[in-house]
């Protein structure tokens, strides 16, 4: 789950990370009464959950209340990737020499947390990392210690910090580092993290990525979550207990178990084609979970085949079978459509299904084959 950038910077400043003052408008007039409070020049900022929106037009500069209502009125209702802007934040300009990077993740080769940092902020990291990654100091976390004072000005020096920041660079690197254990984050991150005019870091965006495994122990967090911001896809799935994450092939793909799931995708990949998502009914799916299931893949216009990998064990291939004919009533889909069945109750199953004007196989291969065949449009 994402927190949007207001969220995460208050979040930051809990433990110790300066950031602007600044406060939340969802119409042009709140704008404008949020800049007249604080008498300051401000940047007015769409709130959504997407990087890049500086580049994207949703981050602008106001001189004065008037000004910032004005741009706040272009602002809102802006589309920024495919996302509505529905909040600005008013936050007090700030007057940037320098623009730097500052982030932890999971480092999954390490199986710790690594802090980064890069002195070429500002810009998206992932594009830093790929043209200079020399310019990325990195330090691996011990679990058990914590970043440790030291590391925090190794990276302070790493990116030429000039010295008389490095203890202010210091609390904030420790402060950052304990937002995200605190938080349970998978990310956590300061970009900008700027150095001002007036000689100050301050954290001028903030970006949060929870660990939604670990959502369980934060009901405050939980509670931030911005149901007009997920795809509404994915918000269904939730309700419903599947796990779905919607990827940009055209393959639809349901299938019992995320090992399975996983293995379905790659031989999709494996014969040219490419999955639409990724979608784990999990074990024992009643017929109505699998009809909901249907519904969200078949939601995406992008789908043109869809492949369904059912293993049973616990999960019974007659009620998958149910479940599929259940949603083929309500929602006609016209792509084509090929079922792997195999395991408990397949014979009843594959029965089932017979009339239901799909592919039927007990291989996978054959299955991904044919699905990706039919995506385009070749069967
Ligand atoms: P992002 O594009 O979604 O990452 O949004 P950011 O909050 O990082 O803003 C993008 C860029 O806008 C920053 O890198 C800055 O260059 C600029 N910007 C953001 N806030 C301010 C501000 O308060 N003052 C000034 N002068 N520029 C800002
Ligand atoms: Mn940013």
């Amino acid at each position: 789950m994402k927190l949007h950038e207001f969220q995460s910077k208050r979040i930051f400043a809990r433990y110790g990370v300066p950031i602007p003052e600044g406060d939340v408008a969802t119409t042009p007039v709140e704008a404008g009464a949020i800049a007249a409070r604080l008498g300051k020049p401000v940047v007015i900022k769409s709130q959504v959950l997407v990087g890049g929106r500086g580049k994207a037009g949703g981050i602008k500069l106001a001189r004065d209340p008037a000004e910032a209502e004005r741009i706040a009125g272009q602002i809102l209702g802006m589309d920024i990737k495919g996302l509505k802007v529905k909040k600005v934040l008013v936050d007090e300009a700030a007057r940037i020499q320098k623009e730097i990077y500052l982030g932890v993740v999971v480092d999954r080769a390490t199986k710790r947390a690594v802090m980064m940092a890069s002195a070429e902020g500002g810009v998206e990291i992932e594009e830093v990392a790929r043209v200079s990654p020399e310019k990325i100091y990195k330090v691996s976390i011990n679990p058990f210690l914590g970043l440790q004072p030291f590391q925090a000005r190794e990276i302070a020096f790493g990116i030429g910090l000039d010295k008389d920041l490095v203890g202010s660079f210091a609390a904030i690197a420790q402060g950052l580092y304990k937002a995200f254990v605190g938080t349970d984050a998978s990310l956590a991150e300061i970009n900008p993290l700027v150095v001002t005019d007036e000689h100050k870091l301050l954290a001028v965006d903030g970006k949060i990525v929870l660990d939604d495994n670990g959502l369980f122990r934060h009901p405050d967090l939980e509670e931030m979550r911005d149901l007009d911001e997920e795809a509404p896809a994915e918000t269904e799935a939730r309700k419903h207990g599947l796990s779905y994450v919607k990827l940009d092939g055209n393959v639809g793909c349901m299938v019992n178990g995320a090992g399975l799931a996983m293995a379905t995708m790659d031989v999709i990949k494996l014969f040219g084609g490419a999955p639409a998502n990724f979608l784990d009914i999990g074990g024992g799916a009643k017929a109505d979970k699998v009809a909901a299931a249907l519904r969200m893949i078949l939601s995406d216009p992008n789908v043109k085949s869809v492949l369904f990998n059912i293993f049973g064990g616990i999960t019974r291939c007659d009620e998958v079978a149910k479940g599929i004919l259940t949603a083929l009533e309500e929602v006609k889909p016209n792509v084509p459509m090929v079922v792997r069945l195999v395991g408990t109750n397949e014979e009843e199953g594959r029965r089932l299904l017979a009339n239901a004007n799909m592919r039927a196989t007990t291989s996978l291969v054959e299955a991904a084959q044919l699905a990706v065949a039919a995506a385009r449009g070749e069967a």
